[in-house]
């Protein structure tokens, strides 16, 4: 309290004063650090000096040691703080000085305000007296840390600065870390941040990590005992070889290690993706491990000592006063596990059990070892996420939760993920801390690794978002780590961090703040544009009906997945079922509003932001999307034609060029006329793809190969992997290729080499490039496959592109929404590609010897028509001779029926009548069923068993259909 004769007049009301810090533009206070500050004070000082300096235009001195002794105000940073033992902010009104303090570690580093390497560092360090300043200057100044952009601090500007009296001593419940990391800084950053802003934006949200942070970190004992590593810091660590430490089972099979193990041991295909959990040594190596770092050494290889640089008596995983200790452990970021007998045994459904159940055998060791405890922290991710059901967790052991909340808003994922986060708090309950990994992402992350990178709609959620942590607070747990994405979800990201700093907040508060101080008048506007996103999105409505069916079964666009890891819920189907045109003339609607509504420069700036990262790439991806569903419509592009004789032998030159099918008119990628003259011939013999391009223009021969060229893609099924072909008209010019790869979510370009032969004659008005693919460098499957032909031309200015197949957008090694198709005659239809009316009652695909391939189609002899082949859109337009390859197994039969339907004219195209005599049996006979030429209207479709001219329906009667084969018809 204040007492009377300190110069600070009471207020009678209250009883509470108001301090003056800066008056008119004048400064009527002083900054004062101790004579031997510690960096948190350092740093806090300078933060007070900015933001107050950006408030009124006033600097306020930085003294330190005693205060000037004509200061009216004083205020002082850090200090008065020894018998704080924890990571506190104090704020303390006393006579004319306002203290900031808190629980400082002892670190006396000079600090440069304009050098991030000397700021307080975010990991093992106590910030209490800076924290205590970013308290001050948001409750009692009113500036707020939106973000990383110094664009996104608000605050009132004003020539006096007064702040009320009110003492405090704050403490977050969530003390063993608070911490953020932003995928995607700066790579989708339009305004590009600074490293000092990136590293100022955590220490404003108040990131702290004092115990129980884990990350991937089991590599020291591939080190010591897998073999010497490349590295020579850490082949240092090598003592002996035991290979019974680690996963079995992956002998031989080169498996995915991560990087950092590979490039250690190169070549080595035994290297193993984890370590045994069941084995002692295991267990006894990661138990001394723990308490090297605990007695305060660390180990080359181990937690911060990644690299083996530092030296090994260093302290880097500090012990806090009242804190509890863990050492991480977490294994490599792949799901391959051992697959030893006893760690098997263990697993049951998931490899829970045995994982959790090998560092409590750990934390069992460590905590004997020495009466202070010390224990293990792991994480809780992917298939380990799920409880262990059936075991008891001992009391040092720390669980971090890794849970993908963005994707929470399906109904069977937030079920499954609530009963199972149920589970840990129930099972964890009065043992070691649990704590928190969550991916704070949105369609943007979906988009970009598992559907092709469209332009997404935005998926905003900061009420959720608030409610989930205000859960978690009320659970209990001790620590919050985000992994998120800041240009579209920082407000997600930002309630997150002010519940995990003060538990105590209202998320309502939080959000109507930031919407007033950032958007002024707009604000409302732009709070009802969040608010209708997550409603929408949390009610279910867009959720295809088959994710709804089962809520304990988790669907997502690609059929059942694990609702523990759910990354790929966003196809652009979901995505723009919210981005519905109704909602984007609605949403389109409150920008304009908000447009109008924005007053200050700053405000405007920060609503053209939010348009040009959110809004302008959804009306770009409903643009896009609308002429893929147009595109979707019309029939794609095809090329269907029969072999030629081996007589060429790969020599392009030698082909009868006038015998060889054609393509169709060429467009621009949207599908206009664009004048294009390219066009491209096909023939094939029996090794060999011939292709000549031809275009009536002058080629350009002083032009590099990306800038003047024929491009061509090929894929079997629209899917990775992805050939790209691509080549220049200079004569001498060499043709590229590339293949692209999709693994792990990780996109992989390697060159590759078609083996093509080409010859390339440019001339005045034409250039024409005949082409030989070995048929074997391409993915050719069932003599059938996708690919689009370009033509590529760059002034210097713009693309000059026509082709065959229009695209509606171009991705390139992304893969494209479209292709053409290929068919080298005759065309084969495996069972895969039929359509089968209840699969598992009324058909079915089924192994079988006597079938080409080993599987057959089967329908019961109770069920007509149930088996069929729908003509695809991209068939050929040529007459066909249909040759099904069939049996029949009946008790008793005359014959069956089987024929050709259209749909659209509900009439019959062909039937036949097949006597069974001719197919009943073991063996398949090839029965040609009649002629025509197909439209996508059609099917082809199987029909009855006849006896005594009626359909006898037998289930026991069965009709088995090998392949369907379409021959050119003369
Ligand atoms: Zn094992």
């Amino acid at each position: 309290m204040v007492t009377a004769g300190t110069g600070v007049i009471l207020l009678a009301s209250s009883g509470l004063c108001d301090v003056t810090l800066v008056r008119d533009g004048n400064p009527e206070s002083v900054i004062v650090l101790e004579k031997k500050p510690t960096r948190s004070a350092q740093m806090g000082a300078f933060e007070l000096q900015h933001h107050i300096k950006l408030i009124t235009g006033a600097e306020l001195p930085i003294v330190r040691g005693e205060a000037p002794a004509d200061a009216k105000t004083v205020i002082r940073i850090g200090g008065e703080n020894q018998s704080i033992k924890e990571e506190a902010s104090v704020i303390r009104f006393k006579g004319n000085t306002i203290l900031l303090t808190g629980g400082d570690t002892a670190d006396y580093e000079e600090v440069d305000y304009r050098k991030q390497a000397t700021f307080p560092p975010v990991n093992y360090h106590w910030k209490g007296s800076l924290f205590a300043v970013y308290d001050f200057l948001e409750d009692y100044c009113g500036v707020h840390f939106y973000g990383m952009d110094p664009l996104d601090t608000t605050y009132k500007k004003r020539s006096t600065l007064t702040v009320k009296e009110k003492d405090r001593y704050f403490v977050s419940k969530m003390d063993a870390f608070r911490d953020m990391f932003d995928d995607d800084y700066p790579a989708a950053h339009l305004i590009k941040n600074s490293r000092r802003e990136h590293d100022l934006w955590k220490l404003r949200w108040r990131s702290s990590v004092t115990y129980g942070k884990v990350n991937h970190n089991t590599y020291s004992i591939y080190f010591a005992h897998w073999g010497k590593a490349k590295d020579p810091n850490l082949a240092r660590a090598f003592k002996e070889k035991r290979h019974e430490l680690f996963a079995r089972g992956y002998e031989g099979k080169a498996s995915s290690c991560g990087s950092f193990l590979e490039s250690n041991y190169p070549g080595d295909a035994n290297l193993p993706p984890q370590l045994c959990y069941t084995n002692p040594g295991t267990i006894d190596y990661y138990a001394a491990e723990t308490l090297t770092y605990f007695r305060g050494g660390n180990v080359i290889g181990g937690w911060e000592n990644m690299r083996g640089r530092i030296p090994t008596d260093k302290t880097l995983l500090p012990r806090f006063p009242g804190k509890p200790y863990f050492y991480p452990y977490e294994g490599n970021d792949t799901g391959a596990f051992c697959q030893c007998a006893d760690c098997r045994k263990l697993a049951g459904e998931t490899f829970s059990n045995t994982k959790f159940r090998f560092v409590s055998e750990i934390a069992r060791k460590t905590a004997a070892a020495d009466p202070a405890h010390p224990g293990v922290a792991t994480l809780a991710y992917g298939s380990t996420l799920a409880y262990p059901d059936g075991f008891t967790f001992p009391e040092h052991v720390s669980v971090e939760l890794c849970l993908v909340v963005y994707g929470w808003w399906h109904p069977a994922v937030y079920k499954k993920n609530l009963e199972n986060y149920e589970k840990w708090v129930r099972g964890m309950k009065g043992k070691g801390p649990l704590t928190l990994w969550l991916y704070i992402y949105g369609p943007q992350h979906d988009a970009k690794y598992h559907f092709g990178g469209y332009k997404t709609f935005p998926q905003f959620y900061p009420w959720k978002m608030g409610e989930y942590m205000k859960r978690f607070a009320e659970d209990g747990l001790r620590g919050a780590f985000f992994e998120c994405k800041m240009p579209r979800n920082f407000l997600e990201t930002y309630v997150a961090a002010k519940l995990a700093y003060d538990s105590s907040l209202d998320p309502e508060k939080i959000i109507d703040g930031y919407f007033t101080d950032y958007y002024g008048d707009a604000g409302p506007v732009m709070k009802q544009f969040y608010r209708e996103i997550e409603q929408t999105v949390w009610s279910g409505s867009i959720c295809p009906k088959e994710w709804l069916k089962n809520p304990d079964t988790v669907t997502g666009p690609k059929g059942p997945i694990r609702p523990w890891w759910t990354t790929s819920l966003w196809s652009r189907e979901v995505n723009w079922t919210l981005g519905s045109p109704e909602r984007m003339r609605h949403f389109g609607g409150l920008i304009e509003k908000a447009q109008a509504l924005v007053k200050t420069p700053e405000e405007k700036e920060r609503l053209k932001r939010f348009i040009d990262i959110a809004w302008k790439p959804a009306v770009e991806g409903r643009r896009e999307y609308d002429l893929y569903l147009k595109q979707k419509e019309i029939p794609p592009r095809v090329l269907g034609f029969s072999r030629i004789p081996d007589a060429a032998g790969g020599d392009p030159e030698k082909i009868d060029w006038s015998k060889a099918v054609k393509t169709e008119k060429w467009t621009d990628c949207n599908g206009n006329d664009n004048g294009s003259t390219a066009a491209v011939f096909a023939a094939a013999d029996s090794k060999y793809l011939y292709l000549k391009f031809e275009e009536q223009r002058k080629p350009w021969l002083d032009q590099g190969l990306w800038t003047e060229n024929v491009e061509f893609f090929f894929t079997a099924d629209g899917k990775h992997p992805l050939y790209h072909f691509a080549c220049g008209p200079k004569k001498e010019g060499v043709p590229t290729g590339y293949l692209y790869q999709l693994i792990n979510d990780d996109l992989r370009q390697n060159p590759y080499d078609f083996q093509c032969r080409t010859v390339s004659i440019p001339a005045d008005t034409s250039w024409t490039l005949l082409m030989a693919f070995p048929l074997n460098r391409l993915p050719l499957q069932n003599n059938t496959m996708m690919l689009d032909f370009f033509r590529m031309r760059h002034d210097g200015k713009k693309w000059d592109v026509s082709c065959w197949q229009p695209t509606y957008s171009v991705s390139g090694g992304k893969g494209m929404d479209s292709y053409g198709r290929m068919y080298l005659y005759p065309i084969t239809v495996q069972e895969d590609q039929l359509k089968l009316l209840w699969r598992g009652s009324g058909t079915d695909i089924v192994k079988d010897p006597a079938a080409s391939n080993g599987f057959a189609a089967v329908q019961d002899g109770n069920r007509s028509w149930y088996l069929s082949y729908p003509i695809p859109k991209e068939f050929p337009k040529d007459r066909f001779k249909v040759i099904i390859r069939y049996r029949l197994e009946a008790e008793k039969a005359d014959y069956v029926t089987c024929g050709a339907h259209d749909w659209k004219a509900k009439k019959s195209v062909f039937s036949k009548k097949i006597p069974a005599s001719e197919v009943n049996g073991k063996e398949y006979r090839d029965i040609e069923i009649g002629s025509a030429s197909f439209t996508p209207d059609m099917s082809i479709y199987i029909g009855s068993v006849y006896t005594d001219g009626k359909w006898l329906k037998n289930s026991k009667d069965k009709h088995y259909l090998d392949f369907i084969r379409f021959e050119p018809a003369q």
